[in-house]
């Protein structure tokens, strides 16, 4: 016991000397005042880094839903699915999500995280082609923790594909036994990047190998494709991807997590994965408001068009004014550092002197070197707030950096 809370201080220790010790900032988020935050005293604060995209977390659709849904169901849902845990909107929800998708089921899960972590173990595990042929997984390099979780934790052969590089995915499919059950892990949007994968290409190499296809589209829910079906949708393949995994908690602003996909394979994880089965389903309340999110989000096409345009906003100020922007093709914006205690610093000068808060990125996030702000800026975000940030970074990060970019 004692030798082990050393090792917990020198751990601590060390990750204090790399600038990595992660201290909370508490901010209270307010529903009406969204994107402006309140500090413990009660001054206001200006969030960048949410990831509640599309602003919908204080909505009155959802919250209303929420609010009716816990006087008339209660706070919590009192049991598994199996256990008294399936609600009718439980149902419907997954029904909603399933046909954002094209999909022929929907399964829910208690957050993104476990959706991926349980869905892909679940699977890597099972061995539909006997004992001699484990699943090959072949996942991006730059691939989610949670998605690496139910990886690691399976008896399937791994596969690192460096990231959004489809060559090499091909490279490696080619070189796995051809009998070997197959299947290909990655992202849409990743987010601390800003870049967006190829999915029509990988799903070409995916049919020419016989591989399966799980797309986590966590960070373009709600906000890509015609009616928020993710870039799946917005490039006309989601028929192409087997499984697809979104979150409920970004862009629709509440809580819990999905997968969407074929009949067979949704029943069968529903059956078979522990992180589904044994675990409290999500709160009715949860549901309802995920649910009127979802409704809500897929015909507001003009929300969606003013997130797009709102990034835009914000990339041409950094530009105009120097600041050494990473290239996005998505709504995230973010802003190159290069090291950890100036990102730190920004970060909290930000905070202290200016109100404003955006998230410092680090490693083990991004590699070192690569130490980066990250924004989002949302439906609510406006030309003045924009003004006011550009101002501050001008302000705080040396001109010295900003040339050198
Ligand atoms: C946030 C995130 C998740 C997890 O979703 P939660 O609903 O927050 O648990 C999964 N995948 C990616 C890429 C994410 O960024």
């Amino acid at each position: 016991m004692n030798a082990f809370k050393d090792h917990c201080r020198q751990t601590l220790g060390s990750i204090r000397e790399q600038g990595r010790y992660r201290v909370f900032t508490p901010l209270r988020k307010r529903a009406d005042g969204f994107p402006y935050y309140a500090r413990p005293d009660g001054s206001r604060v200006l969030v960048w880094s949410s990831n509640d995209y599309l602003a919908m977390g204080g909505h009155p659709v959802p919250v209303n839903a929420a609010c009716e849904a816990a006087r008339s169901m209660g706070a919590g849902a009192g049991g598994t699915r199996n256990i008294s845990g399936t609600s009718p909107v439980h149902d419907d929800l997954e029904a909603e999500l399933a046909s954002l998708h094209g999909k022929q089921a929907g399964l829910l899960f208690t957050s993104g995280y476990v959706s991926n972590q349980a869905t892909l173990a679940a699977i890597l595990n099972s061995l539909p082609n006997g004992p001699a042929h484990p699943f090959h997984v072949f996942s991006d390099a730059k691939n989610h923790a949670s998605m690496i979780a139910g990886i690691k934790g399976s008896r399937a052969v791994v596969h690192i594909f460096r990231h959004n590089d489809v060559g090499h995915l091909e490279t490696l499919l080619r070189a796995a036994p051809p009998g070997a059950p197959k299947l290909i892990a990655f992202e849409s949007v990743y987010s601390m990047d800003a870049d967006i994968a190829p999915i029509g290409a990988i799903c070409d190499v995916a049919e020419k190998y016989d591989a399966m296809t799980y797309l986590d589209e966590v960070h373009a829910v709600g906000m890509y494709g015609p009616n928020g079906g993710g870039v799946s949708e917005r490039d006309g393949v989601a028929h192409r991807v087997h499984i697809i995994e979104g979150t409920l908690a970004k862009a629709f602003g509440c809580h819990g997590g999905y997968i969407a996909g074929d009949t067979e394979i949704v029943d069968f994880i529903r059956c078979t994965a522990p992180g589904f089965i044994f675990t409290t389903s999500l709160p009715p309340m949860v549901a309802a408001a995920a649910l009127a999110s979802v409704r809500h989000v897929r015909s507001d096409h003009a929300r969606r068009t003013k997130l797009f345009e709102r990034a835009s906003a914000l990339k041409a100020r950094f530009d105009a004014a120097g600041l050494p922007r990473i290239d996005s093709v998505s709504h995230i914006v973010p802003l190159h550092v290069g090291d950890a205690t100036l990102c730190m610093q920004v970060s909290q000068r930000l905070l202290n002197e200016f109100a404003m808060y955006a998230t410092p990125i680090n490693y083990p996030t991004v590699a070192r070197g690569e130490e980066r702000l990250r924004f989002t800026p949302g439906p609510l975000h406006t030309d003045a707030m924009m003004d006011e940030l550009v101002q501050a970074l001008t302000a705080i990060i040396p001109l010295e950096r900003r040339q050198a970019a």
